[in-house]
Order: C-alpha cells, then sequence, then structure tokens
C-alpha cells in the first residue's frame, strides 16, 4: 500500500519504520530533513511537502506535535487536503483535543475525504515495538479499512466512536493517568515519613485495593520497579511536560463541557509547578520529589 507518513518524530520514526517493515511504499513528509534523511535511509521516499506526500498515497497518516501543527498539515496551502484524492481515508495519530479533529474532518468530508482520529497509548517503546494501544474514532466503515495497518504498528486497535472519540479516550486516560501518579506518590512519601520500608509498601499496595498502574509498573519511588523511569533517574520514559499537554486538553476539554475535573485541575497545577522548575523534560512519575524534603 502506499501510505503518506507526516510527523517522523519520536513517536512517528518508529512508527513509519514498522510500517517500512510491513513492506509498504511510504511517502514522507517532515519540516526536520535529518529525520526525512533517516527515513529515507530505510527505503521511505522523501516529498517536499504534506500536499504531495498525500499525492498517490492509498492512506495518510499524521502523528504531530499538537493541534496547529495538524490543521496546517491538513488545511495549508501545501497541506493534505490539497494533495489528497477523493475516497482516500486520511487517520491523525497525534494527541489533540476532540473538536480540532471534528472541524478538520467536516472540512474534509465536503471534498470527499474521510478523517479519523486515533491517538496512541504506549510511548516510544510501544512505538518502536509495534505494541501501541490505537483509540480509533471515525465510522466503522473507516475503522475497518485502517484497522489492518494499524495492527502493524500496535496490538490493540479499538473502535471508541465517531471522529473524535480517540481524542476522548485518550485524553480521559491519560487525566487518571497524572491523578493515580499523584496519588501514589503521595502514599510512597507518606510511607517512607512514617517509617515504613518502601519495597514492602509497595508490595502491600499492588496486592490490596490501592493497586494500579503507577504503582505496580511504574512506580515512582527508586527500585521498586527495575525497569520503571524512577529506576534510571527519571529518564527514558513520558516526559513532565506531555503529561501537562495532555492534562491541558482534558481540562479545556472539561471547560467546555462545563463537567468538573477537580483532581484533574490540581494534577496539572502539581506538573505545571514542576515544569517552572525546569523538570518537564524529565519522567512524569518525578513528581513523587514534590513530596519529598529537599522540595
Ligand atoms: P515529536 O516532537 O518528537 O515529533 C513531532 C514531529 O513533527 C517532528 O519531527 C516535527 O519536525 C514534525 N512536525 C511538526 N510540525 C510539522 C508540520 N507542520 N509538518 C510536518 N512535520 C511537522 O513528537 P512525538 O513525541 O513524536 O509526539 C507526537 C504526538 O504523539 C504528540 O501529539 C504527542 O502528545 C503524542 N504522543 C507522544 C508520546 C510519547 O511518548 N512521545 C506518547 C503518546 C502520544
Amino acid at each position: 500500500m502506499k501510505i503518506a507518513f507526516i510527523g517522523l518524530g519520536n513517536m512517528g520514526a518508529p512508527m513509519a519504520r514498522n510500517l517500512l517493515k510491513a513492506g509498504h511504499h511510504l511517502h514522507l513528509f517532515d519540516l526536520d530533513t535529518n529525520a526525512l534523511a533517516e527515513l529515507a535511509a530505510q527505503g521511505g521516499h522523501i516529498k517536499d511537502s504534506a500536499r504531495h506526500a498525500a499525492q498517490g498515497s492509498d492512506l495518510v497518516i499524521t502523528m504531530l506535535p499538537a493541534a496547529a501543527h495538524v490543521g496546517s498539515a491538513f488545511l495549508g496551502e501545501n497541506g493534505i487536503l490539497a494533495g489528497i484524492a477523493t475516497g482516500t481515508p486520511a487517520l491523525d495519530c497525534s494527541t489533540i483535543d476532540p473538536q480540532s479533529i471534528r472541524d478538520i474532518a467536516t472540512i474534509a468530508a465536503s471534498q470527499g475525504v474521510v478523517v479519523g482520529d486515533a491517538p496512541v497509548s504506549g510511548g516510544t517503546a510501544g512505538a518502536n515495538a509495534a505494541t501501541l494501544t490505537f483509540m480509533v474514532g471515525g465510522s466503522v466503515q473507516h475503522y475497518e479499512r485502517v484497522k489492518p495497518v494499524l495492527a502493524q504498528m500496535g496490538r490493540n486497535i479499538v473502535h471508541c466512536g465517531e471522529v473524535g472519540t480517540g481524542q476522548i479516550a485518550k485524553l480521559c486516560n491519560n487525566l487518571l493517568l497524572g491523578i493515580s501518579m499523584i496519588g501514589v506518590s503521595e502514599a510512597m512519601a507518606l510511607g517512607h515519613a512514617l517509617g515504613i520500608d518502601t519495597q514492602v509498601l509497595a508490595g502491600v499496595i499492588n496486592s490490596s485495593t490501592g493497586s494500579c498502574w503507577s504503582s505496580q509498573s511504574y512506580n515512582p519511588w527508586p527500585g521498586i520497579v527495575e525497569t520503571a523511569p524512577a529506576s534510571r533517574g527519571y529518564t527514558g520514559g513520558f516526559a513532565a511536560d506531555l503529561m501537562l499537554k495532555d492534562l491541558g486538553l482534558a481540562t479545556e476539554a472539561a471547560r467546555l463541557a462545563h463537567q468538573p475535573v477537580l483532581l484533574g485541575a490540581l494534577a496539572q497545577q502539581l506538573f505545571q509547578a514542576m515544569s517552572q522548575r525546569g523538570e518537564g523534560g524529565r519522567d512524569f512519575s518525578a513528581i513523587i520529589e514534590s513530596y519529598l524534603s529537599r522540595h
């Protein structure tokens, strides 16, 4: 299949690599020429705009930082909609707000192009290992068309509903993740301050009702989970600034829906303070240091 892949950063590059491995012909576009050169060396074909990447493609995939980038990649003068053929499906895998992708899909529909959303969970490790979870928003027909390609980059391909619902699922999940990581941090720091061995405490939590992914697989206390960022100086995981971005999207979506997100707003402020301290590039589980005496 001829696939246009636009946005070859930390996530997009390994995802595109997995599509090359699966035997697809890739049209590549990114503003970063180094990112393009790296993928071209592995068999991809460089295009000089999103428009040219989309031309002649059977499917267009974008993996870009934020809504403004997705908007310009689709709607810009040299954007996807200027090059894509009527009837060709397109899929945005970036994490953005639900309304932006709905607006783009509405404009695309007026020229006979179906745009869906498919944000991912699993991070760069999941992107490399092709084990991502895709949360897909769009019609059932669109989902069935894109599913086989997504299955070459991920393990769980979930149809969430109409366009925008993939982003809703992603925002709700990350809202909960941000809150749960702070909850686990608070409990671990309190236990330590009161004098219990943190290994013992983690073991009790993980076999009790407080257990969750943040305690079991990604515990913020160093040395509890050997593979977690906490055990390697809070590096190589999910940056606090990305969590801050997702909590911002969730709280803004909540504001528009007049829905209270009390703990989510507090979590956003705690990650904002971490970012202000210059620690936004560290893994988000380093939020536990807010509870330790040197802060
Ligand atoms: P990144 O910043 O590493 O990569 C983004 C790429 O897009 C860059 O190569 C940049 O040059 C390119 N780009 C920007 N504007 C462009 C444009 N108009 N046209 C073409 N290329 C353009 O970001 P990332 O870490 O790959 O994340 C991508 C998306 O995935 C984000 O929305 C992020 O929130 C989401 N996400 C990231 C992770 C993660 O662990 N990194 C996990 C899940 C979801």
